[in-house]
């Protein structure tokens, strides 16, 4: 293979710039097409990224816990809900009952969630790729992209068909 054949890789700053102006012209979609075309891209990267091969976001994020999942959980493991916060959680900067240490404490070795029928709703909202309401959710797109594969993969697809053609409707 001609050495010329080779990509060159982007500088950060580079990948800075095609990701605001990615994040830009999404921006101008309508609240209904961003929503479909992410949702779509969502469907398409989990038929090809298993949770179960990855676990990231349970490793090295964590949820954060409303009131109604702490009431949940502790009822589930047949706890005092204070004395499952004293156990497994502390509040962060925001005043949020976040996980006091990551991996978390109910994945097991294989990836699965051992609370998973009850985990929190940020947990089964997570990438949030899935969701409507995606324009109030892009401020995190490239984060999570830099956590979770599914979303790399999104993104992906979405330099490759929103930021190369603008204009188009479908792909
Ligand atoms: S980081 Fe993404 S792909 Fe990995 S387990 Fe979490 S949601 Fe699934
Ligand atoms: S509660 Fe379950 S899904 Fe949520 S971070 Fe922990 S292991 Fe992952």
């Amino acid at each position: 293979m001609s050495k010329n054949n080779k990509a060159k890789p982007l500088s950060k700053k580079a990948i800075n710039n095609r990701n605001n102006k990615l994040i830009r012209q999404l921006k101008q979609k309508k609240d209904g097409e961003l929503d479909r075309i992410i949702n779509k891209a969502d469907e398409r990267a989990f038929k090809v990224i298993d949770c179960l091969d990855c676990a990231n976001c349970c490793k090295t994020t964590g949820p954060l816990f409303t009131s109604k999942d702490i009431s949940r959980i502790s009822k589930h493991l047949r706890m005092k809900p204070g004395h499952f916060v004293d156990e497994y959680l502390r509040i962060d900067e925001d005043n949020d009952y976040v996980l006091k240490q990551v991996p978390c404490a109910f994945l097991g070795s294989d990836n699965y969630c051992s609370i998973y029928d009850v985990r929190p709703k940020a947990c089964s909202d997570y990438p949030l790729t899935g969701m409507r309401s995606q324009k109030k959710m892009l401020p995190l797109l490239m984060k999570n992209a830099t956590i979770c594969p599914a979303v790399e993969h999104i993104v992906d697809e979405l330099i490759k068909n929103v930021l190369t053609h603008p204009k188009e409707k479908k792909y």
